[in-house]
């Protein structure tokens, strides 16, 4: 038994679970520290992995050599790629989950994963010391290349300093030195990645009823906000809520609308350690009604979030059915979604009902819908208030910018979903391993990764209510495909050390063969007699004269899949070179989307010329006159590196950007 590791993960949540795999794995002795190892990475809310923007996380995630995305394949019940019918850019996984096996698969993987302990028991306080003179193999790092590697000089962010004048707190810069716990254990480290998700003074609502909780079932965590506020971190409160469970044998299947996953499912982990799901179970859809809705409208007066017993500011795009009543008044019915939570269960999951109306006005309500007559419910929905710290208080590495070898990730940064916490836990845990190296940090830019976007979006821009990933965040979604996460990560996932050699000669492969056919269809022929009857068939223009394969290609309907039927040659050439469908599909949507991928490189190259235009770390921006007053704060409260970061920050106007172009020079 050791109390001293290098890296100290508080939380086993999405976030924690990923920051405490990948630290261990790159070789930093690292700890778990979790309430309830019972309940690794467990699902509070739906029993579902990815969707639109979300999936493209996980894709990214697993590129990148994180775990979610292999988890959420072997326990899959069923797999949809979502708007197959849009363009490539928004195609996005999804996948319902067996919600006990993908916890009791993460716990399988942490307990065999090398350098790595549990330790069941809940942190309490942290443990700081005054900070140390920086080491020269960190002062070097920091000179070279290390952008994130705090400055313990750097004056303190405004917003911080004005919160903490009002509490009379006064702080100064600390280094962590180790955690606390309930059981009264002394840890120590160099390093703490804190994921204590929705558990920070977590207060349930259900109604009238409330009861302090991290989740329904758990305690919340006492101690480490207070702790955290001394020392003069900032925070806020953000709510969430869940549906009512139901039990399967009370529900009549029989009417009801199925909906099934996709024919021939693909997966999410780009390794071939998985396989697509065999035996998918549907879901189903059920309607709410007039009667519903006037059943529900009886308990408003009860409800914690209209009397206003909640604070808390709640997801806009996860609101709850008392929410959707109020906004959309006049609607006669919501389409709700009825998710199995596993194959060994009878609970399904209510997505689109999520509510903290009194229990007893749930029940009443769902017994109106049709297929719900004789309905039994295992839980009813409520409501959560917990703690968040505003996370432009970190830097892009996760890194704290008030405690040197403090890291945040997750829900307590203000984030809701799953997938969202399991990327900065990845981030974080990486980042934390490599400061205690003296290596740069990792950030990833706008155009590399939605983890970037997700990232930057968070330290530059601040929160307001709960964020999660939209595809409209990303301003170059043609190049943040799901499909091509692994050509844009796989290859720093292996820098890292996260990808196995084995691993990185199967991408290898995969990107040779990609590029071989893509010069396959550039070099091919094609006479207009072999093909005119093909494209006939597939309500396209017949060719006058022969054309390259490639251009054929970039025509609708014209896929790769069905020109192999036709074109022997094609065919030979993708059997004899062993090419598999995921390849074929990567390498048609860089043909089909070539003009935009182009123009979409293009401008992020013309912008990466503002991200390397640095600003220096202790620069005092309220010295600039010609910055406009509300430029001048914000820019002093979150110390942008760079003369991009501070174009993205809410508040610095075009005219600003020019200023401090023409100050930090073009
Ligand atoms: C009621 C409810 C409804 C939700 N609804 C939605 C929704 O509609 N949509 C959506 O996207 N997301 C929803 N979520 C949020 C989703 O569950 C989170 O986004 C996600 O789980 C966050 O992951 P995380 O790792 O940050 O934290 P969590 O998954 O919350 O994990 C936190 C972990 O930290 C541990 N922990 C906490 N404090 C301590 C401590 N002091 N010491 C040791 N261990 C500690 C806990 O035991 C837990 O294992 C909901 C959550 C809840 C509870």
């Amino acid at each position: 038994m050791t109390l001293d590791y290098d890296i100290i993960v508080i939380g086993g949540g999405h976030a924690g679970c990923e920051a405490a795999a990948a630290a261990a794995r790159l070789g930093s002795r690292t700890l778990l520290l979790t309430m309830d190892m019972t309940k690794m990475a467990s699902m509070s809310c739906n029993p579902a992995v990815g969707g639109v923007a979300k999936g493209q996380i996980v894709r990214e995630i697993d590129a990148l050599g994180g775990e979610m995305g292999r988890i959420t394949d072997r326990t899959a019940v069923q797999f949809r790629m979502l708007n197959r019918s849009k363009g490539a850019a928004m195609w996005s996984p999804r996948a319902q989950c067996d919600k006990t096996r993908f916890s009791e698969e993460w716990r399988h993987t942490l307990e065999n994963t090398p350098n790595l302990h549990i330790w069941q028991d809940a942190a309490t306080e942290l443990l700081f010391e005054e900070p140390e003179k920086t080491s020269s193999v960190v002062a070097e790092a920091q000179e070279n290349f290390c952008t994130d590697v705090p400055d313990p000089h750097a004056k303190e962010p405004e917003s911080i300093s004005a919160a903490n004048t009002e509490r009379g707190v006064s702080p100064i810069h600390r280094r962590i030195r180790g955690v606390r716990t309930r059981m009264g254990v002394e840890f120590s480290c160099r390093a703490v990645v804190l994921t204590a998700g929705t558990f920070l003074d977590g207060m349930m609502h259900c109604g009238a009823a409330r009861a302090e909780g991290g989740r329904a079932g758990d305690a919340a965590s006492h101690g480490i906000t207070a702790c955290l506020q001394s020392i003069g971190f900032e925070t806020g409160r953000m709510k969430t809520g869940t549906p009512a469970r139901l039990d399967a044998r009370s529900i009549n299947f029989e009417i009801l609308e199925p909906q099934y996953g996709d024919e021939n499912p693909s997966k999410f982990s780009f390794s071939s350690e998985t396989e697509p799901v065999k035996d998918q179970m549907p879901c189903f859809l059920v309607y709410t009604t007039p009667e519903v809705h006037t059943i529900l409208r009886t308990g408003f007066d009860r409800s914690p979030l209209f009397n206003g017993t909640i604070h808390g500011i709640g997801p806009r795009y996860c609101p709850s059915i008392e929410d959707k009543l109020r906004t959309f008044a006049d609607k006669d019915q919501h389409q709700l979604f009825l998710e199995p939570e596993g194959r060994s269960t009878n609970e399904y999951y209510l997505n689109g009902f999520s509510s903290s109306l009194p229990w007893e006005v749930q029940w009443e309500a769902l017994h109106k819908i049709r297929g719900f007559e004789d309905l039994h419910i295992y839980r009813p929905g409520y409501a959560i208030e917990y703690d968040y710290f505003p996370p432009t208080q970190l830097y892009h590495s996760l890194e704290t910018k008030l405690v040197s070898g403090l890291y945040f990730a997750g829900q307590v940064n203000g984030t809701t979903g799953y997938e969202e916490a399991a990327a900065q836990g990845l981030m974080a845990g990486i980042n934390a391993h490599r400061s205690l190296r003296g290596e740069e940090a990792i950030v990833l830019k706008r155009d590399e990764a939605y983890i970037g976007v997700l990232i930057d979006d968070l330290v530059t821009k601040g929160v307001d209510e709960p964020y999660r990933m939209f595809t409209s965040r990303a301003e170059y979604r043609i190049l943040l495909r799901q499909d091509n996460a692994d050509l844009r990560l796989t290859p720093l996932g292996y820098k890292i050390g996260l990808i196995s050699e084995k691993r990185y000669a199967e991408f290898l492969q995969k990107k040779s063969n990609v590029e071989s056919l893509v010069a396959f269809a550039r070099e091919q022929s094609i006479k207009a007699s072999e093909i005119s009857d093909y494209l006939k068939s597939v309500g396209s223009e017949p060719l006058t004269q022969g054309r390259k394969l490639y251009d054929i290609l970039m025509r609708n309907n014209v896929t790769f899949e069905s020109l192999q039927k036709v074109l022997p040659k094609l065919r030979r050439f993708i059997e004899s070179h062993n090419i598999d469908v995921e390849t074929i599909e990567e390498a048609e949507i860089q043909i089909k989307y070539k003009g935009y991928i182009e123009r979409e490189k293009f401008i992020a190259e013309k912008l990466h010329r503002l991200e390397n235009s640095r600003i220096p770390d202790d620069f005092d921006f309220t010295s600039m006159n010609s910055l406009t007053i509300e430029a001048r704060q914000k820019l002093n409260r979150i110390r942008p590196k760079t003369i991009g970061q501070a174009s993205r920050i809410p508040g610095v106007s075009p005219a600003d950007v020019n200023v401090l172009l023409i100050k930090f020079g073009r």
